[in-house]
């Protein structure tokens, strides 16, 4: 040690000061020695404070060496003191000790040695001390600053010590009110931390209420120690409870934005289905248009050949002119031909109409519209003979009634029409509920459908017979399901071959 060491000598023999100076020079050649004789000099050094250690007789002529120690104790705690006597005991000594002497040295030839050693062990003690002081004292302000709450307390909850974060996270005046408010429920922890094996420590996230009432949540780490014997609980809490509401309101985000694209995916569901109907009906309009265009081509070729052929045998024969007769057939044939192409153009018109014209649907008594489409029929039904029995009172349907007047036509004039020579057409209508329609039946006791047509005969110009033995367009059926499907109903046959037909239509039903 380089360094100047100052020394208070304080020793009423002058021979003994001496020998002190002289031991500690061997080691501290920088050594500046005060020799203390009397109480003035004592007083006077004490005051200036000029002196890093002190070494003190026992028995002195003006004090004593335990005064001399209290004295400077009580100015400097962390001046080192040794005491260097012939006189005194060792209950003197361990009293010294109890008030803070450093050591001492017995005055024996043998021991004198022993001064230097002493001092040094004496003054590097101070120096840790003062080391350990400024560490402790910087540890405090950090912990101080800490937004960390740390506590230890024993295992039935009596806080041992706690740092101002964590009485002010929890809202607490102090630590007694700590102890008494039990807010963290050490025993609990106790008994947990007790079953867990080493190292005996638990953190968890929990939520707790502050002394305030307030909630928040906090982050707890929680271990069981012993010190000195005893078991103690060594805890962190640190306050989460930002970070916890933002991870709930992420939570509820994540469960909105799932909630959204569930509901996306089922809205895209619903489209895709939607377009693959819409697909399907175009496919079938296409079907259509093909069965369309091809019959069209055909059945309207057919009178027009027929008008084409007779106006060239009126032509040819316009020689002899003699035959008046066949003339006049020929022409009534041209205009039968004509008329037949006119009424196919008609029916494809009207076809053609249902698809665009406007529907308002509204409700309709069918007993009442049965009797106007028969009135409108009358001529007909008479001409055919035929019978009709309506089982009254018929429903109710939800329809349009001019495009019902023209698919119950089309069904009533098929029923009279598609009967065997000479057999009197007999018709039954009646209605009934049906899966939450209205079924509609119209029979007859005519030639019936064969089981492989009844589907195709609601298609354009599905025609099961030749136009001499029944003559028609081909677009009747045809009209009759488009009329119904647009009304938001189906329609359907039952028959046999030679056993009658029960054509059937589904409206939909009212709600009065
Ligand atoms: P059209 O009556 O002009 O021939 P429809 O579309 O009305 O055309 O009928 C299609 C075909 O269905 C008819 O040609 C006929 O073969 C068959 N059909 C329709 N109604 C009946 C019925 N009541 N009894 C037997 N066959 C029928």
């Amino acid at each position: 040690m380089t360094q100047v060491l100052r020394i208070l000598i304080i020793d009423d023999n002058p021979g003994d000061r001496a020998l002190v100076i002289r031991e500690l020079r061997r080691e501290f050649p920088q050594i500046q020695a005060q020799e203390i004789r009397e109480a003035a000099g004592f007083a006077g050094a004490v005051a200036a404070g000029e002196f890093d250690l002190a070494i003190t007789d026992y028995q002195l002529g003006w004090s004593t060496g335990i005064e001399v120690l209290h004295t400077i104790k009580q100015q400097y705690p962390n001046c080192p003191v040794i005491m260097f006597t012939n006189t005194g005991s060792e209950e003197i000594a361990v009293e010294a000790m109890k008030s803070g002497l450093d050591d001492y040295v017995l005055k024996l030839p043998n021991r004198y040695i022993r001064i230097p050693t002493t001092v040094r062990i004496a003054l590097e003690r101070k120096q840790i001390k003062q080391k350990a002081t400024l560490l402790e004292i910087r540890l405090q302000g950090l912990l101080n600053q800490l937004k960390v709450g740390i506590f230890r307390t024993y295992p039935d909850g009596n806080f041992i010590e706690c740092n101002p974060a964590f009485l002010e996270l929890l809202g607490l005046d102090s630590l007694s009110q700590a102890s008494g408010a039990n807010l963290l429920n050490i025993p609990e922890y106790y008994s947990i931390l007790q079953e867990l094996p080493p190292p005996q420590h638990q953190e968890q996230e929990i939520q707790l209420q502050r002394a305030d009432g307030r909630q928040i949540w906090v982050e707890l780490s929680i271990a069981l120690n012993t010190v000195q014997g005893q078991q103690v609980l060594d805890g962190l809490i640190e306050d989460i409870t930002f970070r916890k509401h933002a991870e709930i309101e992420i939570q509820q985000l994540n469960l909105r934005l799932e909630e959204r694209v569930r509901e996306r995916t089922s809205e895209l569901e619903v489209a895709n289905r939607d377009l693959v109907q819409t697909n399907q009906l175009l496919a079938m309009a296409n079907q259509d248009l093909e069965a369309f265009s091809y019959s069209i081509s055909h059945d309207l070729r057919e009178p027009l050949r027929a008008i084409q052929a007779f106006s060239s045998i009126l032509l040819e024969n316009q020689e002899s002119q003699s035959d008046l007769k066949n003339k006049q057939n020929y022409l009534q044939r041209i205009i039968a031909s004509t008329q037949q192409a006119d009424r196919l153009v008609q029916d494809l018109l009207e076809y053609s109409r249902l698809t665009h014209t406007e529907m308002p649907l509204q409700a309709i008594n069918l007993s009442l519209l049965m009797r106007q489409t028969l009135r409108q029929l009358e001529l007909e039904l008479t001409h055919r003979q035929a019978r009709v029995e309506i089982e009254e009172p018929l429903a109710e349907v939800i329809a349009n009634s001019t495009i019902l007047i023209q698919v119950i036509t089309n069904l009533l004039t098929n029923a009279i029409k598609f009967v065997a020579p000479g057999v009197q057409p007999l018709l039954r209508i009646w209605t009934q509920k049906h899966n939450g329609f209205v079924r509609l039946w119209v029979q007859d006791n005519g030639i019936g459908i064969e089981e492989r047509y009844q589907k195709r005969i609601f298609n354009v110009f599905e025609r099961l017979h030749s136009y001499e033995i029944y003559p028609g367009s081909g677009i009747g059926l045809a009209i009759v399901r488009k009329g119904v499907e647009r009304m938001g109903g189906q329609v359907g046959v039952e028959s046999q071959l030679g056993q009658g037909s029960r054509f059937w239509l589904d409206l939909p039903i009212t709600y009065n």
